[in-house]
């Protein structure tokens, strides 16, 4: 199959100004060579603790910030370096969902207005037509006809994140990144949204990049997950894989930390302390070692690359070999 987005060493630095002559000496590596690929219909889940680098690269998939270094193609074609003019007719197939509705959502103007805006910008369709569409979209996320007339702080989270996922897929795109949509949410309205997603994946065969910071949330509705540690993928798989079969310390002390319903469970807990490091000045070597609890000497000099330790099953660790199945299982 050929991936719908394929992305290749993505690297997006930012210079940090520092200093009276503002000269830029140092850079946030917030994303420092970055591989993955999703195919059509599918869902890639992206997990990582906050600040290490997802939402950058979500941004960066979506053309929100211009990449500098790598390459993201789309339905084959590259568009690392679209310019702005010329992103208009990606928007039509990439759209992005965001984690805080109501600062994504203009609260100065109607629902109405919010969903018309993507038609607009797209030239499509006539007053009435645009109209029939803005109903269509709000029958579609289960919001009453008479929320065109109203404004997204009279909605609640969960309302406004249907709205947000309305306007989203307003122009039928193929592939939403999906930053963190239900972390701001409760959690007995966290399902609910979770369950439209998935359903709208089914019918409009949306492809999803799901970003979140607890393995929970993304178990149940991504395909393949990827772990993303400073700037980095550490491990990716299935997710069935990555949850019975985890190689990566980091990866399996994120699984740890997923409350377990049986407290009576054998299972071996691998915590995780402290935060994760600035990517202005990143550990040397596995940018993992100070807080891995089997950091070797050579973890703290050398890098590891990303290998195959089982089928679409890759971990940037030095011991993979060592580090078998996953002594945790959460089911
Ligand atoms: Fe831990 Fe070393 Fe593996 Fe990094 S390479 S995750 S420090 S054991
Ligand atoms: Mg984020």
């Amino acid at each position: 199959m050929t991936p719908l987005l394929e992305v290749n060493d993505l690297k997006m630095h930012f210079p940090v100004r520092e200093g009276i002559f503002n000269r830029s000496r140092y850079f946030n590596r917030a994303v420092d060579g970055v591989s993955l690929h999703i195919n059509p219909g599918e869902t890639l889940g992206l997990v990582g603790e906050s600040g290490c680098g997802k939402s950058t690269l979500g941004r960066c998939i979506v053309r929100l910030y211009q990449p500098t270094g790598g390459s993201i193609s789309f339905d084959g074609s590259d568009i690392t370096h679209l310019r702005p003019g010329a992103l208009r007719p990606l928007r039509q197939n990439i759209q992005m969902i965001f984690q805080d509705p109501m600062e994504s959502l203009n609260s100065r103007h109607t629902v109405g207005e919010i969903l018309e805006e993507p038609l607009l910008v797209q030239g499509l369709g006539k007053g009435p037509e645009r109209a029939a569409r803005v109903r269509e979209l709000l029958n579609i996320v289960g919001l009453p006809a008479r929320s065109v007339s109203r404004y997204p702080f009279e909605f609640s989270g969960g309302q406004r994140q249907r709205i947000g996922i309305a306007r989203a897929i307003a122009l039928n795109p193929r592939l939403i990144v999906c930053d963190e949509p239900v972390s701001a949410l409760d959690v007995s309205i966290q399902s609910q949204v979770l369950n439209l997603m998935v359903d709208l994946q089914k019918e409009f065969n949306l492809a999803y990049l799901f970003i979140a910071h607890d393995l929970a949330v993304v178990k149940h509705v991504s395909d393949r997950i990827a772990i993303m540690y400073l700037g980095r993928i550490v491990e990716t798989a299935e997710s069935e894989t990555l949850y019975k079969e985890a190689r990566h310390p980091y990866t399996r002390s994120l699984i740890s930390a997923i409350p377990i319903p049986d407290p009576h469970r054998n299972v071996e807990r691998e915590i995780l302390t402290g935060d994760v490091p600035s990517p202005i000045a990143p550990p040397a070597g596995c940018h993992f070692h100070p807080r891995c609890p089997r950091a070797e000497e050579r973890c703290k000099v050398e890098y590891p690359s990303l290998e195959l330790v089982g089928e679409a099953h890759r971990s940037a660790c030095h011991l993979n070999n060592q580090l078998g199945a996953s002594a945790d299982s959460t089911g």
